[in-house]
C-alpha cells in the first residue's frame, strides 16, 4: 500500500540524512528533490546558459536527462550521462541554484518530474524538499516540517562542511539561500495536517524518531 513521506525544511535543518535514514528503516525509495534543482543549474552554468534568461533556464529544465539512484545507501546523480554527483554540491551551485528554484517554469517542470518519479516507484518512497508537503505531494500519508534555530542549522552547516569556512562565511551562505528561497511564496508554510518536528535539541537518532512516529 502506498507510504508518501514528506519532507520539508530549511538548509542545515537535518533533512537530508534525516530523510536518509527514514528510508532506510522504513524500506522506501528516496526522492532528493533540491538535487534537482542543483542539477539544473550545474546545467546551464557548465553549458554557458544564462541564468538570468528565464526561457532558457525554463527549456534546461524540460529538455535535459536527469538520473538519480533513489536509493539511500548509493546515492549517484547524473545529468546526460554526466556524474554530478560531487560537482552539484559545490558552492557556485548553492549560489546559482535560486535561479532555477525562483524559475515558475523550471519548477512547474521538476514538480512534474518528481510527481512521475513517486508514481514509478509505487507510491512508497520518502520525498525530501522545500514544497513537498504544498505543492509537489499535498495528498502523502505523511507530512512533515523538519525545522531548527538558526544556530544549530549553522553549526550543522559547519560541521558539514569540514570547518573549512569562519562563522561569517557560513551565516553569509545558508541564510542567504533560506532568504532567496522563501521568496518562492509554497516554501515552509505548515499546510494544516502537517507535522512540525523541532530537531534543535534532538541529535540524530532522536530526530529519526520522531519522524518514524509521524
Ligand atoms: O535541499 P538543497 O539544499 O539541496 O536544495 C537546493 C536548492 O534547491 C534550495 O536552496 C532551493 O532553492 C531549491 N529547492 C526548491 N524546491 C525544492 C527543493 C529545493 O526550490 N523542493
Amino acid at each position: 500500500r502506498s507510504l508518501v513521506v514528506a519532507v520539508d525544511g530549511p538548509s542545515g535543518s537535518g533533512k537530508s540524512s534525516v530523510s536518509k535514514e527514514v528510508a532506510r528503516r522504513l524500506g522506501l525509495a528516496f526522492l532528493d528533490t533540491g538535487a534537482m534543482y542543483r542539477s539544473v543549474a550545474w546545467h546551464c552554468l557548465n553549458g554557458r546558459i544564462n541564468l538570468a534568461n528565464a526561457a532558457a533556464v525554463e527549456a534546461a529544465a524540460r529538455t535535459i536527462n536527469m538520473e538519480q539512484t533513489m536509493v539511500p545507501d548509493a546515492e549517484l546523480f547524473k545529468v546526460n550521462g554526466i556524474n554530478v554527483t560531487d560537482a552539484i554540491r559545490e558552492p557556485k551551485i548553492s549560489e546559482a541554484v535560486s535561479a532555477v528554484a525562483t524559475n515558475l517554469g523550471a519548477r512547474a517542470e521538476l514538480v512534474r518530474r518528481q510527481r512521475e518519479l513517486i508514481d514509478a516507484h509505487g507510491r512508497r518512497i520518502v520525498v525530501e524538499g522545500r514544497d513537498i508537503t504544498t505543492v509537489v505531494a499535498p495528498d502523502a500519508e505523511a507530512r512533515l516540517i523538519l525545522t531548527a534555530s538558526e544556530e544549530a542549522r549553522l553549526r550543522r552547516r559547519g560541521l558539514q562542511l569540514g570547518g573549512t569556512q569562519t562563522a561569517e562565511q557560513l551565516a553569509e551562505q545558508v541564510l542567504a539561500r533560506d532568504a532567496k528561497d522563501s521568496t518562492v511564496v509554497e516554501f515552509h508554510q505548515a499546510a494544516d495536517g502537517v507535522y512540525t518536528v523541532d530537531s534543535s535539541d534532538l541529535d540524530f537518532a532522536q530526530t529519526v524518531d520522531a519522524v518514524i512516529a509521524v
